[in-house]
């Protein structure tokens, strides 16, 4: 008998016909004798739907709004998930991020989860309900509002509960059977990893693996719950995200994350003097704009450039904010790329030895592939190159890192 946290992400109750299959499974995970809370995604695609109906309705939605939009897909989900397994005499409740104590800041669309009051869940969960819990949502701990956690966020949802009620496992179902050396869907001689450090998985979400968002593995590896990524077709044993042992497999790299959703912005010919990097990366902090990788040319007569990546869907909201301000600093123009994209190496191999990154450059040389920026930390390597060249950079460096299936 255990204290498990499930969480189905959209594809696996993409239909009534899947949120009945997820029902059957949550029903024999019960009837072990396991205490239950299960976080359900919005139905495949739903949330895609409700931002497209936005943006055709408005050019510059409130982000209070949108929240208060994207957050109805997931009660949808686990209202249904919850009417079903009643209906198949499993005892069960849905709660809202609001109804279970979720907190969160005020940051809409990308809300952090501060703090969650279990005791509502502990009481249902001892009164022998079956707690479905809608994904990807909280409420802000300032204001009030309701606030969603970022793409993806249902993951996070799910593991943060799993710390706060101290469960023995998080499992996240998903329509692949865990975490690859790279994309299954790009990668076909990508293997399955049985286990992966909460350090690597860390870096593969955040650069581009959505298979778990960033978020969630941090409170894993905060709070040391084990995270089980698992197939909701097979239900085989998938992916244990946990700490770094002996026994793992010694390689230099893990894994391969790409990341098509970058763009690059370039602000030409700046005066090289003190100030202007902080006003410019000051400005863009200001609107809550994730900046990535930064480049700055070498100084040529006093001037210039500088480079710097954003997710692509925030290029025009960077550019905007940039143009006001290249006229104040005196540089010369702003330009904006966004057919870029983001190739990295991960492993904690690379620790202990030297020559991973030039072994990396090598690969895509050999391709043709022309690296554009270039930055490192201790355990991965990224590369922004061409969008058109990504999925050959990936396939590449599977290979040359040894990580193709035999
Ligand atoms: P869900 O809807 O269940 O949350 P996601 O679509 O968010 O599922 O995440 C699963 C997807 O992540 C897979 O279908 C796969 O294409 C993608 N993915 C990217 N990188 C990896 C990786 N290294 N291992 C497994 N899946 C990956
Ligand atoms: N429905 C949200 C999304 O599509 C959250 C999630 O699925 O985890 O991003
Ligand atoms: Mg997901």
């Amino acid at each position: 008998m255990g204290l498990i946290v499930q969480k189905y992400g959209g594809t696996s109750v993409g239909t009534l016909e899947k949120i009945k299959n997820v029902c059957k499974h949550i029903k024999e995970t019960k009837e072990k004798g396991n205490k239950l809370v299960v976080t359900i995604s919005a139905m495949a695609g739903e949330t895609d739907k409700l931002v497209e109906m936005a943006n055709i309705l408005s050019k510059n939605p409130k982000e209070r709004e949108m929240d208060l939009l994207l957050s109805s897909g997931e009660r949808i989900s686990s209202a249904l998930v919850a009417i079903h397994l009643n209906e198949i005499d499993v005892k069960a409740v849905a709660l809202t991020g609001r109804q279970c104590g979720i907190i969160t800041d005020s940051s809409h669309t990308k809300a952090r989860i501060k703090s969650i009051d279990a005791k509502k869940i502990l009481k249902m969960l001892d009164d022998n309900y079956v707690v479905i819990v809608a994904g990807f949502q909280g409420i802000s701990e300032d204001t009030d509002e309701v606030t969603t956690l970022g793409r993806g966020g249902s993951d996070t949802t799910a593991v943060a509960i799993a710390a706060a009620i101290k469960a023995d496992v998080c499992e996240i179902y998903t329509d692949v059977d865990g975490v690859y050396t790279a994309d299954p869907r790009i990668v076909e001689k990508a293997r399955k990893l049985d286990r992966i450090t909460y350090e690597e998985m860390m870096e593969l979400a955040s650069l581009g693996a959505k298979v778990l968002q960033i978020r969630s593995v941090e409170f894993g590896m905060k709070y040391n719950v084990p995270i089980m990524v698992i197939s909701s077709y097979t239900y085989n044993p998938g992916t244990l995200v946990t700490w770094e042992d002996e026994n793992m497999e010694k390689v230099l790299v893990s894994g391969i994350a790409h990341d098509k959703n970058q763009a690059r912005i370039t602000i030409v010919k700046v005066p090289d003097k003190p100030g202007i990097s902080a006003r410019i990366f000051g400005a863009i902090a200001e609107k809550n704009i994730n900046v990535d990788v930064i480049v700055q040319n070498a100084s040529e007569a006093g001037f210039t450039d500088i480079s710097f990546t954003v997710a692509r869907n925030e290029a025009d909201k960077a550019e905007d904010v940039l143009k006001p301000i290249i006229k104040e600093i005196g540089a010369s123009d702003i330009e904006v790329r966004k057919d870029i994209s983001k190739v990295s190496i991960v492993g904690v191999g690379m620790r202990s030895h030297s020559g991973v990154a030039a072994k990396m450059f090598d690969t895509l040389a050999k391709e043709g592939i022309n690296i554009l920026m270039i930055t490192t930390s201790e355990i991965k390597v990224s590369c922004i190159i061409e969008e058109k060249y990504l999925e050959l950079a990936v396939r590449a460096l599977h290979s040359a890192f040894g990580l193709d299936k035999e």
